[in-house]
């Protein structure tokens, strides 16, 4: 679908109104109808019911929409953004929060699991509401708190508990907010001594771009040492605005790390993987994790196996740039946290015997 076809569906809209990130986001596509009929043939055999979104609402950016280059039931972007019936009839026993962060918030939206870091869920909205969100239960049925009651918490917990030195701003995607509330976020956080990292996580960069702006630069700049992580699943998603985006970031002095998970149909293949890695990689977005899709409820389409999932990054490993690398992990509830996923192969075993090392290390 490209960009002109989508904006000749909008009055007058210009080139300019599309790289304006409010136009995109208020002229999301929610309606299984506006699809259907924009794609045509190609779609109304897929399995897509309007049931779907009365349970896991649809939201799509034009631009995120004009990403979609093949039929729908076979595109990698369509997999993330358009419902699909599974969501509805496979794991439906799965918990809607299996890592149970809701029971872990000492104050409301403030998750603390780890010692020295936590993650303050800023909002519940997001530019897309991605298929495979491991909180979909946040978006599915909004609910909006009061702002100010929800920042002044997270202040007063941060002011006592001083061994948190790193907050991650999340979600929901914390830049749906415009620049000026977003700069009470940082500004509120930046006044408690003992934090001395501010890291965004937002799917901005991948979904809706242009929301990274000159001014949103400035702003970000300001608050460094900051970190931004997004989240990009798919080649398909780094285009030269996604590129351009990130490299408006890092001219701020901001480093930009990409959290994937690892979705069937869309980036489990070793080829298709390579893709995103040496992508990323070609635009300094460095790849942090590699998340195994959890176990939740209206995800279980999207789910591999941890053991072709390793296999896969142990023969990327052999032939990829380390800097091109995640960490492929798996999430849990409890203590464990974000577990590392390898094995050493029989023949690696049989190399590393050869030079003592094995015997050394693992013996
Ligand atoms: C993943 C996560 C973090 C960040 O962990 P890193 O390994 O530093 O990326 C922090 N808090 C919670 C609750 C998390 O789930
Ligand atoms: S941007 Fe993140 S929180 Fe929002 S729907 Fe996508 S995966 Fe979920």
């Amino acid at each position: 679908m490209n960009k002109k076809t989508l904006l000749s569906l909008f009055d007058n809209a210009t080139s300019r109104d599309w790289q304006d990130w409010r136009w995109q986001l208020k002229n999301r596509f929610t309606k299984i109808s506006h699809i259907k009929k924009l794609f045509g043939e190609d779609f109304s055999h897929t399995r897509i019911l309007d049931k779907i979104t009365g349970i896991y609402p649809m939201a799509v950016t034009p631009y995120y929409l004009s990403l979609i280059k093949n039929n729908i039931s076979d595109d990698p972007v369509a997999a993330q953004c358009i419902p699909d019936m599974r969501e509805i009839t496979l794991g439906q026993k799965y918990p809607e929060d299996p890592l149970e962060e809701d029971t872990k918030m000492p104050v409301p939206k403030l998750i603390h699991r780890y010692t020295d870091r936590c993650l303050a869920l800023v909002t519940e909205v997001c530019a897309v509401h991605c298929r495979h969100c491991n909180r979909k239960r946040f978006w599915a049925k909004p609910k909006s708190g009061n702002f100010k009651t929800r920042l002044g918490g997270f202040i007063r917990y941060l002011e006592k508990s001083p061994q948190i030195r790193e907050v991650i701003i999340s979600g929901g995607d914390p830049l749906i907010y415009d620049d000026e509330k977003l700069e009470s976020i940082l500004a509120g956080i930046k006044t408690v001594r003992s934090v001395e990292i501010i890291r965004i996580g937002s799917r901005a960069p991948a979904v809706m771009p242009m929301r990274i702006t000159k001014n949103l630069c400035r702003i970000l700049k300001r608050y460094r040492p900051l970190w931004f992580n997004t989240q990009f699943n798919s080649p398909a998603e780094l285009t030269a605005d996604a590129a351009r985006a990130c490299n408006m970031l890092q001219e701020a002095g901001i480093p930009v790390s990409n959290q994937a998970v690892l979705l069937k149909g869309v980036n489990d293949s070793e080829d298709k993987m390579r893709a995103l890695l040496y992508g990323l990689q070609k635009i300094s977005v460095r790849p942090y994790y590699l998340f195994h899709c959890e176990p939740v409820k209206g995800c279980r389409h999207f789910r591999t196996s941890i053991e072709s999932g390793i296999k896969m990054m142990e023969n990327l490993r052999r032939e990829c740039s380390g800097l091109a690398l995640p960490q492929y992990v798996a999430d849990i509830p409890g203590k464990a946290g974000k577990i590392p996923l390898v094995s050493i192969s029989s023949s690696t075993k049989a190399e590393m015997r050869k030079f003592q090392y094995f015997f050394d290390n693992f013996t």
